[in-house]
């Protein structure tokens, strides 16, 4: 029996493994025992290729600085080392050879998360597929994959990533999917195929970093923009505070790196003066969509509906935002999908979030 099913094997994914093989060390008698008990620890993606964030969302210029990201990766190779496993040449690395504050792309940051991945199999026990239903309950859980093939697992930890939320009154055959809308080679390929022809602008909603950056690329592709938000661009900024303390605003939901500094430069209008406009509604005024051909929705992720845990879709599956605890003991739910809440309520996602969350709710998987 597994001690552990790990769904998942992106950023937070990885994250989750990590976490588990610190607990062994620091719950049993040596590392040998520890590295038998890691090989209980069952990890379960189709590809093992980082996700999301290494493939269809590589070429997407990201928020995080390089040296959070050196920060996570740096405790994670100590705990790699303590299992034998030697660091790999860090200057091989852009993330580690760069000289940039923010990465250019999550691409920079996805390479040592491949190497990761890799070690992290050799101690564990990977299993390729798709997990299709879960059964059982704690300390029994069966979990089944789509080849047939059942592992069993005391407790169960889905990090199954996020898919863009959908818009509900919008007509779906103008949706233009984000993940082409957030890469500009992509969307140029995209919008070039279309047979429509385009006679109003495109219409994008929301006002995170998904849709600034969507904002940015159509009108690099030439394409004018309507753009919906249900509240003003927020940047990230460190400011000092009554108590003479210099804290940051706007951690999770402001804009930063290049796409802050080109919406910036856009609200300034000292770029794309006439081909983008846009309006503010209150999320319960309905929007229009008649006027416009494509449509490009970027108002946040929700959990991917791939998975029955004892009849529950993945996508419904209640969870507690502080304790990553779900409706069903013994499964617990991370990453994008099932975000934890920073203290000021907002939804703690991306590496350097997942990894000091993922030291905190440890304590509940046990
Ligand atoms: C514009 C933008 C900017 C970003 N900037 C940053 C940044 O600055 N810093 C940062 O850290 N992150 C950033 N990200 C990444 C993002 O926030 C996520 O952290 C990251 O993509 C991982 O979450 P995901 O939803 O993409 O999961 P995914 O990468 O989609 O991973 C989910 C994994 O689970 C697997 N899976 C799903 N269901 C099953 C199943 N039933 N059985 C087996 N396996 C399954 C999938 O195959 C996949 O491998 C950015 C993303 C975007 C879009």
């Amino acid at each position: 029996m597994n001690e552990y099913t790990v769904i998942g094997a992106e950023p937070a994914g990885i994250i989750a493994v990590v976490r588990i093989l610190q607990a062994l060390l620091n719950t049993t008698p040596n590392v040998m025992a520890a590295k038998k008990l890691a090989k209980k620890v069952c990890w379960i993606d189709p590809q093992f290729k980082v996700g999301a964030f290494g493939q269809e969302w590589r070429h997407v210029p990201g928020n995080t600085t390089a040296s959070k990201y050196r920060a996570v990766y740096d405790d994670i190779f100590a705990i790699l080392n303590v299992y034998g496993i030697t660091s790999p040449d860090l200057s091989s690395f852009a993330l580690y050879s760069e000289d940039r504050e923010y990465p250019s792309l999550l691409e920079t940051a996805a390479e040592p998360l491949r190497w990761m991945t890799a070690a992290l199999q050799s101690l564990v026990t990977p299993m390729i597929g798709q997990a299709i239903e879960i059964l059982g309950a704690i300390n029994d859980f069966q979990i089944h994959l789509a080849s047939g093939e059942i592992f069993h697992a005391k407790k169960c930890i889905l990090a199954l990533g996020g898919r863009a939320k959908g818009l509900p009154h919008a007509d779906k055959t103008k949706i233009i999917p984000l993940e082409i809308a957030l890469d500009r080679a992509r969307l140029k390929t995209f919008m070039a195929k279309q047979s429509r022809e385009s006679h109003s602008a495109v219409l994008v909603q929301g006002s995170s970093h998904s849709a600034a950056l969507a904002v940015w690329n159509l009108l690099a592709c030439g394409i004018s923009v309507k753009q919906i938000m249900n509240k003003p661009y927020q940047y990230y900024a460190m400011q000092e505070n009554s108590n003479g303390r210099v804290c940051s605003v706007n951690e999770n939901t402001g804009l930063k790196g290049a796409v802050a500094q080109f919406t910036r430069a856009l609200e300034a209008k000292t770029v794309y003066p006439h081909q983008w406009s846009y309006d503010i509604l209150s999320p319960d005024q309905p929007v229009d969509y008649s006027p416009y051909d494509y449509i490009i929705s970027a108002i946040g992720l929700e959990p991917v509906d791939s998975l029955s845990i004892q009849g529950v879709n993945s996508a419904r599956l209640y969870y507690d935002h502080h304790t990553a605890r779900t409706e069903i003991p013994g499964v617990f739910a991370i990453g994008v999908g099932y975000p934890l809440a920073a203290e000021d309520g907002s939804k703690n996602v991306g590496i350097s979030k997942f990894w000091p969350d993922m030291g905190k709710v440890i304590s509940y998987w046990r």
